[in-house]
């Protein structure tokens, strides 16, 4: 073949996967073997020497997974990429090759819930820590990097939605401070956002929602732009000194762009386990055939569902990028040309009490926790997944006693609407 660029809806389909050599297959086989043969005993140790790319055992890599890790970095436009077993599994693979006790990540305060969870709590117990700071303050996110800060986090369309990040200003810094951005892709997926363009470094997807799209399976993936120079400052060992856990490579010296995708395999996933089964890469690889696809419908829905909302008198204010009401619309264009996504809230006259009836007269909405399916689904943040926090965290969180958080499927929008239309009439009566 020429070596002409492929466009978004070819790759989506062959990207990472050619006819099974040995079958002749046609879809990707889901390969379900813990471990795969060496050709003989120097070959098993040209594989653990990383001189030569093949597969070990599953734990590491497995061909039906690395077929899906091939294809989200060609849409995303990086050089390496790996799946993991959940979102979250992702970003604390993003994380490890960076960190070490003492260091700390600066995140936007605009983040999926279990994001701002995992990085309070959870990475202390790693001896990392987080700060948290408003991305549209430049300022602030400038001031908040210290000689520890290894990494600066954020959303492109920040769940739960509504917020588009300014990914080529915080790139920017991120480029002058001399840290990798790293940048949650999952609420806009390649198909809307591409964030390497914009200066990030690594991309973290919870391929769970809009790159499986049907509600299977969970997994996550990391890709690396490769763009990154881990030796300049001195700051990432791991990756630029001899690693100690893999018998003293640089990885820097010896792998150049493709250094981190190949930490995250022989140390991340080897230590961490945190890989993503031949089974479930499956599903998402039929999944991820349709997104562009899927990705139109929900784009085009949620347009017509915010505006019907935001004209309703029943509704107090719809937070949705894609409405020319939002403060963020000016930014879509220049960072989501192709749509603001299908995910934001709307805030319900009638408080508390109107929400709980609203979930509970729907027909065709599921009430779920989870987001990025074909089906249309709702969530009232305060009376479930933020239960527990105190009324000052729900309203930092967006998670106000009246406020839902609407997934856009890619039903018929009109059948969409005339569901909100009934439930509303029950909730608000
Ligand atoms: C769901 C989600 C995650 C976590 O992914 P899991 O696959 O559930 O672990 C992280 N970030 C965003 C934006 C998400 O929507």
């Amino acid at each position: 073949m020429s070596d002409r660029k492929q466009g978004f809806d070819t790759l989506q389909i062959h990207a990472g996967a050619a006819p099974d050599a040995s079958t002749g297959a046609r879809q990707v086989p889901i390969y379900q073997s813990t471990a795969f043969v060496f050709k003989d005993a120097d070959h098993a140790a040209r594989l653990f020497n990383l001189q030569e790319v093949g597969f070990i055992y599953s734990r590491l890599t497995n061909p039906t997974v690395m077929a899906l890790a091939e294809r989200i970095t060609h849409l995303e436009g990086g050089v390496g990429g790996i799946c993991c077993s959940s979102g979250h599994a992702a970003q604390i693979m993003a994380l490890f090759p960076l960190m070490m006790p003492g260091n700390n990540i600066i995140a936007s305060t605009r983040l999926y819930g279990g994001t701002y969870t995992q990085f309070t709590h959870t990475i202390k117990r790693f001896g990392w820590s987080c700060k948290f700071v408003d991305f549209d303050d430049l300022d602030a996110v400038r001031a908040a990097v210290d000689d520890d800060t290894r990494a600066i986090f954020c959303e492109s369309i920040a769940n739960p939605g509504g917020y588009i990040t300014d990914l080529d200003a915080i790139g920017a810094i991120a480029n002058d401070v001399g840290l990798p951005l790293i940048v949650d892709n999952t609420s806009a997926t390649p198909y809307l956002c591409r964030p390497i363009e914009h200066g990030a470094t690594l991309i973290v997807h919870s391929t769970t929602k809009y790159l499986t799209g049907n509600g299977t399976v969970t997994g996550g993936a990391i890709v690396d732009s490769g763009q990154f120079d881990w030796s300049a400052s001195g700051k990432f060992p791991s990756l630029s000194e001899p690693e100690p856990a893999y018998h003293g490579l640089n990885f820097h010296e010896a792998l150049g762009g493709m250094a981190f995708t190949f930490h995250s395999i022989a140390v991340g996933l080897r230590d961490l386990g945190m890989t993503m089964n031949p089974q479930g890469a499956h599903y998402t690889l039929m999944g991820i055939e349709t997104l562009s696809l899927r990705m139109k419908k929900h784009v085009e829905n949620a347009e017509k569902v915010a505006k019907w909302l935001e004209g309703d008198n029943r509704i107090e204010s719809v937070t949705y990028a894609g409405l020319p009401s939002s403060p963020y619309y000016d930014r879509k264009d220049r960072i989501c040309p192709n749509g603001a996504g299908a995910l934001f809230t709307v805030a319900v006259k009638g408080g508390y009490d109107a929400c709980v009836k609203l979930v509970d007269s729907l027909e065709m909405f599921s009430h779920v926790a989870n987001l990025g399916d074909a089906r249309s689904l709702i969530i009232h943040s305060a009376s479930t997944t933020h239960r527990q926090l105190t009324d000052e965290q729900r309203e930092a969180a967006g998670a106000l006693p009246n406020v839902v958080r609407l997934s856009i499927g890619i039903e018929d929008a009109d059948d969409i609407i005339a569901d909100l239309d009934q439930a509303l009439t029950k909730a608000t009566a």
